[in-house]
C-alpha cells in the first residue's frame, strides 16, 4: 500500500475513492476492536480513549473520507502541511485539529489559526509564544477557545527529542495554567527509541498522577500509537494517536 501525500488536494477519480474508503474503514473497523479489547483488559470504559487518527503525510482527500466514516479530530505533525490541508477542508464542519508534531516558536502564529489542541509544548518559550499567539487570534475573531496545550514528556531525558524532563514539569504545567488564553489539558510522550514501551508508560503515568494532585483539570493522556497503543492504554492513555495502523505507510518516517 502506498498513498503519497504528494497528491494532496487533487481530487481522486470515485472508483480510487471508493476502494480508499472501503480500505479505511475496515482499518477503523480493525482499530476499534484493538482499542475495545485493550480497554476490557485493562478494566477500562471504552468511552474513556479516544482514538485520533493521523494524517500526515496523506491527501485532504483521505481526511475527507474519514470524516464521511464519523471521525472529526485529526493528528497533524508537520505546520506548514498541516495549515495548507485545513485551509483546504474549511467546508467541513466540527472539525477539530490536533498538533501533535515538534513545534518551533516562530511556527506559534499559524498553528494557533488551526489547531484547537497542542500535544508537543515543551519549554517556556513556546508556552509565552502560544498565548501571545492566541491571544491576538482571539482578538482577530480567527478562533474563540482558548488553546489546549498537552505539556511533551521526556522520557529519555534527550533534549534533542524533544519534551520537558520530569524535573521542569511542575514549573511548565503552572506556568501554563496561569496563561490567559491557554488551557492545560494533560500531558503527552513517545517512548523513547529501543526502551520497553511498558516501564516508559508506567513513568508518564506516574508524572500524570502527580499532575493532576495540583491541576485536576488535566486529565487528558495522550499516549500510544499503531504499536503501542495496547501498552498505553494499560497504563491510563486517554488518546492514541494512530497514523500507520489506519493509513497504510507513510511515504517517508518522520520523528
Ligand atoms: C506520526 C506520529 C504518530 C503516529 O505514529 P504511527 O506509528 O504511524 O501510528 C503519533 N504521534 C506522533 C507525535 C507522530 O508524529
Amino acid at each position: 500500500m502506498n498513498h503519497a501525500g504528494s497528491d494532496i488536494g487533487t481530487t481522486e477519480s470515485g472508483a480510487g475513492t471508493q476502494s480508499r474508503e472501503a480500505e479505511l474503514a475496515a482499518a477503523l473497523g480493525r482499530l476499534e476492536d484493538r482499542i475495545d479489547a485493550a480497554c476490557r483488559a485493562a478494566g477500562r470504559d471504552r468511552a474513556g480513549v479516544r482514538l485520533l487518527p493521523v494524517t500526515k503525510y496523506f491527501p485532504a482527500s483521505d481526511v475527507e473520507i474519514l470524516y464521511r466514516l464519523g471521525r472529526r479530530e485529526f493528528g497533524e505533525s508537520r505546520e506548514q502541511e498541516a495549515s495548507a490541508k485545513v485551509a483546504s477542508l474549511g467546508h467541513l464542519s466540527q472539525m477539530r485539529w490536533h498538533m501533535i508534531g515538534r513545534l518551533q516558536r516562530n511556527k506559534a502564529k499559524s498553528v494557533v489559526r488551526w489547531a484547537d489542541t497542542v500535544h508537543s509544548v515543551d519549554s517556556e518559550r513556546v508556552v509565552r509564544a502560544l498565548d501571545t499567539a492566541t491571544a491576538a487570534a482571539r482578538a482577530d475573531g480567527a478562533r474563540a477557545d482558548p488553546l489546549r496545550v498537552l505539556l511533551q514528556v521526556s522520557l529519555d531525558r534527550d533534549p534533542a527529542r524533544g519534551g520537558v524532563v520530569p524535573d521542569d514539569l511542575p514549573m511548565l504545567a503552572d506556568q501554563v495554567a496561569e496563561s490567559e488564553n491557554l488551557q492545560l489539558a494533560g500531558l503527552m510522550a513517545i517512548p523513547p527509541l529501543d526502551a520497553d514501551p511498558d516501564a516508559a508508560f508506567a513513568e508518564l503515568a506516574g508524572l500524570h498522577h502527580a499532575l493532576l494532585a495540583t491541576h485536576p483539570g488535566a486529565t487528558e493522556l495522550s499516549a500510544g500509537m499503531s504499536g503501542d497503543l495496547e501498552v498505553a492504554i494499560r497504563h491510563g492513555s486517554t488518546c492514541v494517536r494512530v497514523g500507520t495502523a489506519l493509513m497504510g505507510e507513510r511515504p517517508i518516517t518522520s520523528q
